[in-house]
């Protein structure tokens, strides 16, 4: 069974990543999302139960897609699933810059695992995370960036962060 692993932080999920788990979901058997649980991105807006929360929300309709939080070494995390394929998606050249690096270092660690690259789709290449977590921290409109069915969780969020 080939595995595919979507890697993130998912600080909260958006219809970005949400495109790259669906597209990988169509490539291969299984698709593993794997939360980063000790994300050395500073403050978080959400727990790692709200963020798998949401991701779970997100791809309740892909059937060969499940959630799992990774509290070490994502190298180190693949090996559970023989053969796996890290699936990293590349919005700009930065991103590219970025995982070419990762690869490298992953690579030291687990030789064996190889990254693939999905390119962004049009729609969302300015799309990320830290823009949702802006936009909902002054009560704009999220619609048309993340899952309709989150953007009650992430307005109450920012609400209780805003007082
Ligand atoms: P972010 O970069 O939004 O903080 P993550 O660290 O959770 O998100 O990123 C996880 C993966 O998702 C990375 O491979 C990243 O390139 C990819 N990704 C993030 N946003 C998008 C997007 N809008 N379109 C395609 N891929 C994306």
């Amino acid at each position: 069974m080939k595995t595919a692993i979507c890697p993130g932080s998912f600080d909260p999920i958006t219809l970005g990543h949400l495109n790259i788990i669906e597209r990988a979901s169509h490539i291969f058997d299984r698709v593993v999302v794997c939360v980063a649980a000790n994300a050395s991105k500073t403050s978080p807006m959400f727990t790692v139960e709200e963020k798998v929360e949401m991701v779970r929300i997100a791809v309740k309709d892909l059937p060969n897609v499940s959630v799992e939080v990774n509290t070490g070494l994502l190298a180190e995390f693949a090996r559970r699933y023989e053969g796996s394929v890290l699936i990293k998606g590349l919005r700009a050249a930065s991103d590219f810059d970025y995982e070419f690096q990762m690869d490298l270092i992953n690579k030291r660690i687990n030789p064996a695992l190889e990254t693939m690259f999905l390119t962004a789709d049009q729609r969302y290449t300015f799309l990320s995370s830290s823009i949702v977590r802006e936009m909902a921290h002054y009560g704009a409109e999220l619609s048309g960036l993340v899952p309709e069915e989150i953007i009650g969780l992430i307005e109450g969020k920012a609400n209780i962060k805003r007082r």
